[in-house]
């Protein structure tokens, strides 16, 4: 279990440094802003969204290591997916981050299952979820997780 959780905390602290789909994309027709100001993590997510499957994804902002291993994570999986498929995914992952769900199918996305012993970290995990349905959504209000 141990090696398990070092091999959690790697993958987190790689996606820290290194976010995969950082920075605003071209083509985005979709676009939502999210703020988490209990941790002060801002996220704004891009989508390319065409005949309900999202062709693209990518993000920008600021966070902790656990708000932007998320965002990071999310827009691997995110890309290709119809919408609906998205959103069941957003159920899953909330249901993992929370402590209701287990990792079944979620791959990379497991890594994150710890901070369930860390009520707080909760909502740095699903900002960019959270921000993700907004978009989607074409919701004009930035996300805030209060
Ligand atoms: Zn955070």
């Amino acid at each position: 279990m141990n090696d398990l959780r070092e091999l959690y905390q790697e993958t987190i602290f790689d996606h820290y440094r290194q976010p995969r789909n950082f920075g605003r994309l071209e083509g985005a027709n979709r676009r939502a802003e999210g703020y988490n100001p209990l941790c002060g993590d801002k996220v704004t997510l891009y989508l390319q969204v065409e005949d309900g499957v999202i062709k693209d994804a990518s993000f920008e902002g600021s966070g902790c290591a656990i708000s932007t291993a998320s965002a990071s994570l999310m827009t691997e999986n995110i890309k290709g997916k119809r919408e609906a498929d998205a959103l069941h995914l957003l159920d899953k992952f909330h249901g993992l981050v929370t402590g209701t769900a287990t990792a079944d199918d979620l791959g990379k996305l497991a890594v994150l299952a710890g901070v369930r012993e860390f009520p707080q970290r909760v909502k740095c995990a699903t900002l960019a979820w959270h921000t993700m349905q907004a978009a989607l959504a074409n919701v004009e209000e930035p996300v805030t997780t209060e």
